[in-house]
């Protein structure tokens, strides 16, 4: 089927032409049908998003931005989100007001791309004329900015403390300007050509699911969910290849271990809620004072690892492990944390942290050595008075810890304890 030119917005006609319902009908079966071919794999998608979930189903709705006015476009929306809600939101436990708001930021970025329409005084069936592409294009950068905008900031105000650039970069910013693209092509296809021929879209949208779902599985699996920082496993697999490159380098690195001084009383006093909050904050300073190169994570408890990479003999002979270690502490050190408690806000301010070190290869060559060695330092670090930094250089590995002593009144506590 062969369509003609598209006449939209400004000379549309005051109701809704056959042409229009029938661009609407297609995009609107298009999205339903997309849904329904990657189902399993956006329900999982769905479920795992870290921070920010990326529904590909903007392919259609950015295409209705470009073709329809925006009050059909508008209801294109509602109607593919309501399909997607009973499929794929409701399964995946996505609380309804979420849903809205989602809906209501994609009609939004809608009426931006109709702006940039208006203002490039294009209609769709110009789409593909270097003036109709501008406004393309334009629209493209008007729906992202809208919508991410939307959507980051409402994350960010309900996770305090978190980092609106992180969010953004979590994001997936680039897989919504790939869909974004492959709706401009779904749109320009739609325009001008058979509406068959949008089949051809199903093979890579479902392609970039698949790969996006592997992404995104690859990164929960090595992920610490309370923290955000690496699990035990992928800290040392990643470290593993972080002491290899040195070593191919000729370069310098280190491991530090870090631990929360006293944080049993914290949970004691104010509640393992509260607990994880510390948690969470101490990794975000660990998360800023690392290098992109550098490796953070959690080791267990309140334990958390960093290996520093790439290092240079001379930075290290002036005191750069030292030096790095040192800020950390320092910045944990001045952590105010305010937090909601059953009695009223309260300040946390006394969290400090305990440091060791041990530099590779001079205090190691092999992981296990040098988790030894800089485990030791921590100890020495704990027994000189915690809130402190041991740095180990080289020598034979130090006096393992002693097995800690049973703790009075029959409690165990389940971190490692230290005098
Ligand atoms: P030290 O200065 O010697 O390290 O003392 P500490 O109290 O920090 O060490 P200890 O090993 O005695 O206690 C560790 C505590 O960490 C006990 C445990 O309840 C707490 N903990 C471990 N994992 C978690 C967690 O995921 N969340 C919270 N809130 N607490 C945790
Ligand atoms: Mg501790
Ligand atoms: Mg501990």
């Amino acid at each position: 089927m062969t369509l003609v030119i598209v006449d939209l917005p400004r000379s549309a006609p005051a109701g809704i032409g056959s042409h229009q319902a029938f661009v609407m009908t297609t995009l609107v079966v298009a999205a339903a049908i997309h849904a329904e071919l990657s189902i399993g794999a956006e329900r999982v998608r769905r479920r795992i998003a870290e921070t920010r979930y990326v529904d590909l189903s903007s392919v259609w709705t950015f295409a209705a931005a470009l073709l329809l006015p925006p009050l059909l476009a508008g209801a294109a929306v509602v109607i593919t989100y309501t399909h997607l809600y009973f499929r794929v939101f409701r399964p995946s436990k996505t609380p309804p007001h979420r849903q809205i708001f989602s809906t209501s930021t994609v009609v939004l970025a809608i009426y931006a791309v109709a702006g940039t329409r208006t203002l490039f005084d294009v209609d769709a069936g110009l789409l593909t004329t270097y003036r109709g592409m501008s406004a393309l294009v334009l629209g493209l950068l008007a729906y992202t900015t809208v919508n991410t905008l939307l959507v980051v900031s409402a994350i960010r105000l309900s996770q305090p403390g978190s980092s609106f650039l992180r969010i953004l970069a979590g994001g997936e910013i680039m897989l919504e300007v790939g869909t974004l693209c492959l709706g401009g092509l779904a749109a320009v296809v739609l325009g001008s050509a058979s509406a068959f021929v949008l089949l051809l879209m199903f093979p890579p949208l479902l392609l970039l699911e698949q790969s996006t779902l592997v992404r995104q599985l690859e990164a929960r699996a090595t992920t610490d969910a309370k923290t955000g920082l690496l699990n035990p496993d992928a800290w040392r697999w990643q470290t593993t290849t972080l002491l290899r490159q040195a070593r191919r380098d000729g370069r310098i690195a280190a491991v530090l271990i870090l631990d929360l001084d006293h944080f049993k009383q914290v949970n004691d006093r104010h509640g393992h809620l509260v607990g994880d909050e510390v948690l969470h904050a101490v990794a975000q300073v660990l998360i800023h004072e690392v290098r992109e190169n550098d490796r953070a994570g959690r080791f267990g408890g309140e334990e958390f690892v960093i290996s520093l990479g790439g290092l240079s003999e001379s930075a290290v002979r002036g005191g750069k492990v030292r030096d790095v270690a040192e800020r950390i502490r320092a910045r944990v050190e001045q952590l105010r944390l305010e937090v909601a408690t059953p009695e009223g806000p309260l300040t946390i301010a006394d969290i400090s942290i305990s440091v060791g070190a041990a530099v590779y290869p001079s205090a190691g060559t092999e992981l296990t050595e040098l988790l030894e060695v800089s485990d030791a330092a921590l100890y020495a670090a704990k027994r000189g008075g915690r809130n402190q930094v041991q740095v180990r250089y080289g020598g034979p590995p130090l006096t393992p810890s002693p097995q800690p002593p049973t703790p009075p009144f029959g409690l165990r506590s389940t971190g490692r304890s230290r005098p």
